[in-house]
């Protein structure tokens, strides 16, 4: 058994990254000051695109994005846009605070919403397209952003778990019209709370400066103007300090994971209990999670299967219930999605981050086997 418990994700923390917060946090700048710009810089370099901009938070971020998609259209008409049901809440709350109405197309069994017949969910007032890359694997990229120029929709790309995935060394991030990546203690690298959305487009860009900066323009030293409703969604210098200094290990933390979840690969090989997500062999997943999805025959047995790990010191999470179940959402009159309701049942989240070693790996896969037995 282990002897402490281990999460299903964490991160990492180490001399290096106290350094530079410890730095930032004696410089003569607490908020808006060249680190976050630094960040913002490293981050567009990374990605390919021609703007980074950050945020407190992804969801911040998703808010910003949708904000400078309505910007161009009329406030008087309302919207819709295409996305999927098995995505962190947030994503579609932020069309939500926009007045846009989530419309929910199925997925396909990786957790990521299928292309196939998504052309019959195009409606009048349609905007724009919103993926998930679930657990940092991309969505299908030219596939994706062909559809969306066929049906002349913004595609949006919630990549809030895939910062530093790639197909064929094509960057998450790189092909959608706007993407937003989470710096979420629990994301692919870490800023505490933070988040960022990537463009080339320069409207695009300057619409979301404005949102998370009061609306304000600067005119003159002290003469400002403040010409939309905007919000404080800044990312502070010393968060931007540990991003920066996050980043030059990022590299190394899917390089860890990826060990991991192919050591899982390995070990769960032709089990009698449950399947896993199998990755294409040119892609890097940055494996923010580790599914695995319980054949149907222990459906119903998951919470006393999940319970049983956590007393194991396994800590495992479910990813995700489908949106449209939600309460909130209730007033909607959603239909049910088979596949969406199928991979909720069946997926359970097991430990795998850059914290664990492959030993715990080990002992995790046994327990994972011996308690399904
Ligand atoms: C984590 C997450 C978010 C929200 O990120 P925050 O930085 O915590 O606001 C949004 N979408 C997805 C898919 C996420 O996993």
């Amino acid at each position: 058994m282990l002897e402490h418990f281990i999460p299903y994700s964490t991160q990492s923390i180490d001399e290096s990254d106290k350094k530079s917060v410890i730095k930032a946090l004696f410089s003569s700048h607490l908020t808006q000051g060249e680190l976050v710009s630094t960040f913002e810089d490293l981050i567009a370099k990374f990605i390919g695109t021609k703007h980074a901009i950050t945020f407190n938070s992804a969801t911040s971020a998703l808010y910003a994005a949708f904000y400078a998609l309505k910007k161009s259209l009329n406030p008087q008409k309302t919207y819709s846009i295409i996305t999927t049901p098995i995505t962190f809440v947030a994503t579609t709350n932020m069309m939500l605070a926009h007045n846009i109405t989530p419309i929910f197309g199925d997925i396909d069994m990786s957790g990521k919403l299928k292309l196939e017949g998504l052309q019959n969910l195009v409606r009048e007032d349609t905007i724009a397209i919103c993926t998930m890359d679930y657990g940092g694997s991309s969505v299908d990229m030219s596939g994706f952003r062909e559809f969306a120029d066929r049906h002349n929709l913004i595609w949006i790309s919630d990549s809030s778990h895939a910062f530093g995935g790639s197909v064929d060394n094509v960057k998450i991030g790189s092909m959608a019209d706007m993407s937003i990546f989470s710096f979420h203690a629990l994301k692919p690298i870490t800023t505490c709370e933070g988040g960022a959305m990537v463009c080339s487009n320069d409207e695009y860009a300057d619409s979301a400066r404005l949102v998370c900066s009061h609306g304000i323009v600067k005119k003159a030293l002290y003469n400002q103007d403040c010409v939309d409703l905007g919000f404080n969604f800044r990312l502070s210098e010393v968060a931007a300090a540990l991003g920066i200094s996050q980043l030059k290990r990022l590299d190394s933390f899917i390089d860890k994971r990826e060990e991991i979840a192919r050591f899982y690969d390995n070990a769960f090989l032709d089990n009698p209990y449950f399947s896993i997500i199998k990755l294409k062999d040119n892609e890097r997943s940055t494996r923010h999670l580790y599914p695995i999805l319980l054949h149907r025959e222990y459906v119903c047995g998951k919470e006393a299967l999940a319970q049983k790990l956590v007393e194991k010191n396994i800590g495992v999470q479910v990813h995700y219930k489908p949106i449209y179940n939600f309460s909130h959402y209730q007033r909607f009159n959603y239909p049910i999605l088979r596949n969406a309701e199928d991979f909720y049942h069946a997926e359970l989240s097991i430990p795998c981050h850059q914290s664990m070693n492959l030993n715990n790996a080990k002992i995790i896969a046994d327990e994972i086997l011996s308690v399904f037995g």
